[in-house]
């Protein structure tokens, strides 16, 4: 069986290595000049920084992501963060279990219950599910500034968006209850997206490097590149999203409904911020949620678990926000602002290295948390990566869980309890 995958990302990766080691004659077509998409190292003065993520896993040793890493046999390295979170609030940095402070006793016990409902399955369901996860917290707990302020700060990191609806939250929820918070990878996202390629070619697969598609014909099963490069296919795996997808096989192949779907579904979009510090470890591996900032929703350190990442005598430390406008200077000044709130002696202690702001055709995920999103309707066509992530399945988990589903209708594995 010959199996075609479009982008070399971490779900198409992942997706490869499963393909390959179950005996597909596998070939993975990748446009860049590098593999690993948005999950991979970018060297810079010195410093590891990436090209997308943070280099943290949402759910650390414990995720789906994981789990799909040792049934592979693959030699990464997850350090499960210790805290699993800090909180930036009124000045002060503080482990957040000291964040149950800010809340009344009548407030911790409404929050204790819904925690215990989420936990034993008991999820919104119906008009409940879709209204704002915000708003849904506010009406369970009560008005509370401090747990709106958090909520907020959690989806900004997390999802790169500032609501999603109460379904989606609910289960977010569920998956740090169940898998717990989150962990780095030593080394950064390039450790484990150079070991899938890895395995791929191990196992008798093809990586290939400035191959893009430029169109897919789903009747005669074949895929085309711009260098005139003709593959068939059995199954076609595609890791570019939807909408970049319908476009390769051309939209006469769809109905009008469906377009209109695809029309709807929105990216969530960000900025990063990646600072030097000259000295030690700061905060350790851990991520700091702020809530007392204009615009940035949280950070971390990378190089604590890795120093390799930072120039000698330094520590990286990465921060984030969700865009809010598409005023991308005002963004940016505000976020550094932010920076100067968290870091007051920033100009003296370190600097700004670069600033990356994610949007357009360079999203930080080209669907955003908390949309539904169907089978692809063409036959042996399957999508893999943050356009199709099924419900609670925060960034890499999310894709992972997604790619559980493809390798289950491919009759490859049975993932069932994974699933939120
Ligand atoms: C600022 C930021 C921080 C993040 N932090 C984290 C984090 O800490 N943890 C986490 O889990 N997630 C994080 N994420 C999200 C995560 O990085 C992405 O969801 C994930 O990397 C996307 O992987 P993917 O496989 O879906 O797609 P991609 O990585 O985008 O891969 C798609 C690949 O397809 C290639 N391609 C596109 N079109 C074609 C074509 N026509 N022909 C051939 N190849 C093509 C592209 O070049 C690309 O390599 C972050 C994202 C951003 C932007």
């Amino acid at each position: 069986m010959k199996a075609v995958v479009i982008g070399s990302g971490i779900g198409g990766l992942l997706t490869s290595s499963f393909l390959a080691k179950n005996g597909y004659e596998v070939t993975v077509l990748e446009k860049a000049p590098y593999t690993g998409g948005r999950f991979t190292n970018l060297d810079y003065k010195g410093f590891g920084l990436s090209t997308g993520a943070f280099h943290m896993l949402p759910h650390g040793e414990d995720g789906p992501l994981a789990h799909l890493l040792k049934l592979l046999g693959a030699k990464v390295t997850i350090v499960n963060s210790n805290p699993k979170g800090m909180i930036f609030y009124e000045g002060e940095t503080f482990h957040y279990r000291e964040g149950w402070k800010y809340l009344n006793w009548r407030e911790r016990i409404k929050a204790m219950k819904l925690l215990a409902d989420v936990k034993r399955n008991k999820l919104p369901e119906g008009e409940e599910a879709g209204m704002s996860g915000r708003e849904w917290i506010r009406e369970k707990i009560g008005n509370n500034e401090f747990v709106d302020l958090f909520i907020k700060s959690f989806l900004g990191w997390a999802d790169s968006v500032l609501d999603v609806p109460a379904g989606e939250l609910a289960r977010e929820i569920k998956a740090a209850l169940k898998w717990g918070g989150p962990g780095l990878v030593k080394g950064g996202c390039k450790a484990v997206t150079d070991e899938l390629a890895r395995i791929t070619e191990e196992s008798g697969g093809k990586v290939l490097t400035r191959k893009r598609v430029v169109e897919i014909d789903p009747e005669a099963k074949m895929v085309f590149t711009s260098d005139g490069d003709e593959l068939n296919y059995d199954i076609l795996v595609s890791n570019v999203g939807i909408k970049e997808t319908v476009e390769l096989i051309g939209k006469d192949n769809f109905d009008r409904d469906y377009l209109k779907r695809v029309d709807s579904l929105r990216p969530s979009e960000g900025i990063k911020y990646n600072v030097a510090l000259k000295g030690e470890s700061r905060i350790g591996n851990t991520v700091v949620f702020t809530l007392d900032t204009e615009r940035i929703n949280g950070y971390n350190e990378p190089s604590s678990i890795s120093p390799e990442l930072a120039r000698e005598g330094h520590t990286l430390i990465m921060l984030h926000h969700a865009l809010q406008s598409r005023n991308v200077k005002a963004e940016q000044r505000r976020g550094i602002e932010d920076l100067y709130r968290i870091f007051p002696n920033l100009d003296e202690e370190g600097e700004i290295l670069l600033i990356q702001t994610y949007l357009d055709g360079n999203p930080v995920n080209r669907v955003a948390s908390g949309q539904s999103v169907e089978d692809f309707p063409i036959q042996d066509v399957y999508i893999v990566g943050d356009a199709y992530k099924p419900s609670g399945g925060i960034e890499v988990e999310g894709i992972a869980l997604g790619v559980m589903e493809t390798l289950e209708k491919l009759g490859l594995g049975s993932f069932e309890k994974w699933y939120l």
